[in-house]
């Protein structure tokens, strides 16, 4: 039982690892959809990282903003930064959407291709 709690510690360890890794990517938006699933979903439930995202988040953007003399909100930043996420991953579910509707008008076509070839000839 120890042993067990002490995987799945290790294992959300691990993970809060990899979020680290991938934030800057994150806030570079070259993150790969599917990584940024995980990131999102991993941020909604763990506040450690969330945090960390806002340090990394205040560091690169709240420099530029500094430097350019203009204001800089951070968790108004940190919000804005997970909308534009959540955005891309609504706009790459709509696209999954259209490809599928796409592939059963095929599917659809070729049965009635098929249909008229062998059934309505005649
Ligand atoms: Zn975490």
């Amino acid at each position: 039982m120890i042993a067990l709690l002490a995987l799945l510690f290790l294992v959300k360890i691990m993970t809060c690892k990899e979020v680290e890794k991938i934030i800057p990517s994150f806030i570079d938006r070259t993150l790969d959809e599917d990584r940024l699933e995980e990131l999102m979903e991993h941020m909604d439930t763990c506040q450690i990282c969330k945090e960390e995202f806002s340090i990394q988040l205040l560091v690169s953007e709240g420099m530029e903003r500094l430097e350019s003399g203009s204001s800089f909100n951070l968790s108004h930043s940190v919000k804005r930064r997970m909308e534009m996420g959540r955005n891309q991953l609504r706009t790459k579910e709509k696209l999954n959407r259209i490809l599928l509707f796409l592939e059963g008008m095929i599917v659809c076509g070729l049965g009635v291709c098929i249909w008229l070839c062998f059934y309505a000839r005649g």
